[in-house]
């Protein structure tokens, strides 16, 4: 492969900007095309956590009984739009028949993790992001002594066993760590090694800043379409007909339309999140890591400009306005976890890219070796970009990957 191969980037979330940060890196010539300036999609509202703990799916039976009842409950972190029914159906489907592959989503999950902290530290130490970065660990919390238990035998041990390192703390060892939480739980889980941001929109914009100033293009544009002749890429933009040599489609929860116009369909759906800032009045006390609150599925986590509660599964389009209902919950649950009087500053709404089977898609198109996916990434977007972007680089420069990808394939739902 020629190294002045010209490959466009679709999408400057963190996703993309990583994907094109690693291949400037390697060599190649980038151009990133973007309908907003970079990290304004989902990546500018995360909660921040490099989430190396994650490796379980949603893909379970026991997750799926509980779902008519969340569903029912307003004050429950999970909606489904109406007008996004039939999106649903499709995603249901797989939905259903992915919790049959549990382990496979689970030993996909575990594997790519297992390679993800070293890529994020490498981009993030090449880009100067690392300033944005604090190693505190993180905290997962159960409102009741029930739920602390059943997570010593049932998701902690679970993890455990695919590698997390974690400790349980009680009530006490709790709060002598993180004095200004309201006495909202009964114990919990803390993980050692978590790494968050206290800004992910500056991990966004130094990944973007390092790949101009070394030679790299954005431009702001929307890509209406997009085909491949396997000769060339060619991408529809209001400047016109541009082509390249290769094509990389990380435009998140938007992705789907782009893979629909070069053949594939596939079960992406938009899950939307929110979250609100809160004024931190009191620098005496500060939080000194995110805290997961697990029964209202929120993390609260301290940024450069205030406290961020972030949280909400609500399966809707991304351009349909914010539902109050959400953000009320959101911040009901803030004043649960810090009490007092809260001046929230400011609310947001994002989307997330989501799979059925909580395993993003990092792969070339079987029939469009040229383009290579890498959208889906969820809940945990952030924590695998480093790792996504040098995956998207080996498969380009058609070396081994060093994951193994069968299971984030783009063909796996056909
Ligand atoms: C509330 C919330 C909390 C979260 N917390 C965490 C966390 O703590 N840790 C973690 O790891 N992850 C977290 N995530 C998930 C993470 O934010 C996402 O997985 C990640 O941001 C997805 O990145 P992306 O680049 O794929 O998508 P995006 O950031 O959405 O980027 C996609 C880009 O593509 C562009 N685009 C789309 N279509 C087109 C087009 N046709 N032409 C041109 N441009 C286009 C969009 O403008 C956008 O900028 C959270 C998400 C939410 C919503």
């Amino acid at each position: 492969m020629s190294k002045r191969t010209h490959v466009l980037v679709i999408g400057a979330g963190i996703i993309g900007l990583s994907s094109a940060v690693w291949l400037q890196r390697a060599g190649y010539k980038v151009t990133i095309i973007d309908k907003q300036a970079p990290g304004e999609g989902a990546s500018f509202g995360n909660a921040g956590v490099l989430a190396g703990f994650s490796r379980l799916p949603f893909t379970r039976f026991s997750m799926l009984k509980k779902v008519p009842k969340m569903l029912m409950d307003p004050e429950s972190p999970l909606a489904i739009a109406p007008s996004y029914g039939l999106n649903m159906s499709t995603y249901g489907w797989h939905y259903y028949k992915s919790c049959f592959k549990y382990e496979q989503g689970r030993d996909s999950l575990t594997q790519i993790q297992m390679k993800a902290f070293d890529a994020d530290q490498t981009i993030l130490n090449l880009t100067g992001a690392q300033s944005f970065i604090r190693s505190e660990g993180s905290f997962a919390l159960y409102s009741d002594a029930e739920s602390v238990e059943n997570a010593k035998t049932g998701d902690m041990l679970e993890r455990q066993q695919q590698g997390v390192n974690l400790e349980f703390m009680d009530a006490v060892q709790i709060r002598d760590m993180e004095p200004k939480l309201a006495p909202f739980y009964a114990g919990g889980v803390y993980y050692p090694d978590t790494q968050f941001t206290v800004s992910p929109i500056d991990i966004s914009r130094s990944y973007a800043k390092y790949f101009q100033e070394n030679g790299g293009v954005i431009v702001q544009d929307e890509v209406s379409a997009v085909s491949d002749n396997d000769e060339y890429i060619t991408a529809h933009t209001t400047q016109g007909a541009q082509h390249f040599d290769k094509l990389v489609i990380a435009a998140g929860s938007a992705s789907k339309r782009l893979v629909a116009q070069l053949g594939l369909k596939l079960p992406l759906v938009s899950e939307r999140g929110y979250h609100v800032m809160i004024k931190d009045n009191d620098e005496s006390m500060p939080l000194n890591r995110p805290v997961a609150w697990l029964d209202k599925s929120v993390f609260m986590s301290p940024m450069d400009k205030g406290l961020r509660i972030a949280g909400i599964a609500e399966f809707a389009d991304i351009d349909k306005p914010p539902v109050q209902r959400q953000l009320d919950n959101i911040k009901q649950s803030a004043k649960v976890m810090i009490g007092g009087d809260l001046e929230f500053t400011s609310e947001w709404l994002g989307s997330r890219p989501s799979t059925p089977d909580s395993v993003p898609v990092i792969g070339p198109m079987a029939n469009h070796p040229n383009v290579v996916l890498a959208f889906g990434h969820s809940h945990i977007g952030l924590t695998l970009s480093g790792i996504t972007g040098r995956l998207v680089t080996e498969i380009i420069d058609g070396v081994e990957p060093s994951v193994d990808l069968a299971g984030f394939s783009p063909e796996r739902f056909s």
